[in-house]
């Protein structure tokens, strides 16, 4: 089976919850701490493993207590972390969150580590990691030169390179020219491919059909973009199809995104056609809406075949 190798961040969420958001200068007692391993490129890179793939992470890490707990994480969730750039002197990632009692929150990221990843470290891995026929997943939380590079790289070795933009690149970026340049399947959600598409958001009426074409216009040969509980729509050159979200009763979408895109990587490694991988990463992702937490939400294949097998797993319309 092909590999699926992920170039993309690793932090630690550290969350406080209190009452509510505290005010600049101001200091609020009674909330409860948690610290849970998360970044895009980790969470995606479980989502993978735990749907059925060999996973190669890399990611580079802080010299330090975070950066070494994170790395016996990913070894427990049997990741291939032989090549994560550990870096001295730096700290590795850290979101601090603060969530109120309504939900509310307010993130500050400090990428440390994530921030020093360099085209030369690309330059640096060896041949064996870039195979024809695996697959790459790419994401924005560490410099976008890197993940070019990365990128370049994997398609010059006949990879399938999956670029999911988050965040997304500011309009009108010098950058999103060659990102998506460099991709073969694009996989924004609404947000994201607003500002990839430079489109505007007409709200209900946005046509994602449209928003779909102009990616398609720019390089990649196929757009996957997430719709939320709508599901998300699959597009190619030549067909576009509307894939319907599986209807749970959703109690934290954080993180969907990245549970969409490690299942679909994780698919398109197994063999299966585009519209098929996003169909099985929708119901990998309305799974993970079930429950709490970012990786600790994350499905197995199993779970994921067996909840697409029972036949109370209804489709809502996109
Ligand atoms: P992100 O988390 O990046 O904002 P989305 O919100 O678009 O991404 O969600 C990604 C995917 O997760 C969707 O395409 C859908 O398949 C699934 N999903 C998200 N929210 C729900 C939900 N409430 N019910 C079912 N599936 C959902």
């Amino acid at each position: 089976m092909a590999r699926v190798v992920v170039f993309g961040s690793s932090n630690t969420d550290m969350t406080v919850q209190t009452p509510r958001l505290p005010a600049p200068g101001e200091t609020i007692l009674g909330g409860s701490f948690r610290s849970s391993p998360g970044g895009k490129g980790a969470n995606q890179a479980v989502a993978a493993s735990r749907a059925g793939a060999e996973v190669v992470f890399i990611c580079a890490v802080g010299d330090d207590e975070l950066g070494r707990r994170a790395l016996d994480l990913f070894r427990r969730e049997g990741l291939k972390v032989d090549y994560v750039k550990v870096v001295e002197g730096v700290a590795s990632g850290v979101a601090l969150i603060f969530v109120d009692d309504d939900g509310e929150n307010m993130i500050g990221v400090a990428s440390g580590a994530n921030a020093t990843f360099e085209p030369e470290d690309v330059a640096r891995l060896p041949e064996s990691l870039f195979r024809p026929g695996d697959i790459l997943l790419a994401g924005l939380e560490v410099p976008a030169a890197a993940a070019v590079a990365a990128m370049k790289r994997g398609r010059a070795a006949g990879m399938t390179v999956v670029l999911n933009p988050a965040p997304a690149p500011p309009k009108g970026a010098a950058e999103t020219a060659e990102l998506l340049a460099s991709a073969d399947i694009v996989t924004p959600n609404r947000v994201e491919a607003l500002a990839l598409a430079d489109a505007l958001d007409e709200g209900d009426r946005t046509d994602w059909r449209a928003v779909a074409r102009r990616l398609l216009d720019r390089g990649p040969r196929a757009a996957v973009i997430t719709l939320g509980s709508q599901g998300c729509l699959a597009a190619t050159l030549d067909d576009v199809r509307a894939i319907p979200a599986r209807r749970v009763k959703a109690v934290d979408t954080v993180g969907a995104g990245d549970a969409f895109n490690g299942a679909l990587a994780a698919a398109l490694a197994q063999g299966r056609a585009l519209a098929e991988a996003a169909a099985w990463a929708g119901a990998a992702a309305a799974l993970a809406t079930t429950q709490h937490g970012a990786q600790s939400a994350l499905p197995t294949r199993d779970a994921i075949a067996r909840f697409l097998d029972d036949g109370q797993a209804g489709e809502s319309q996109v």
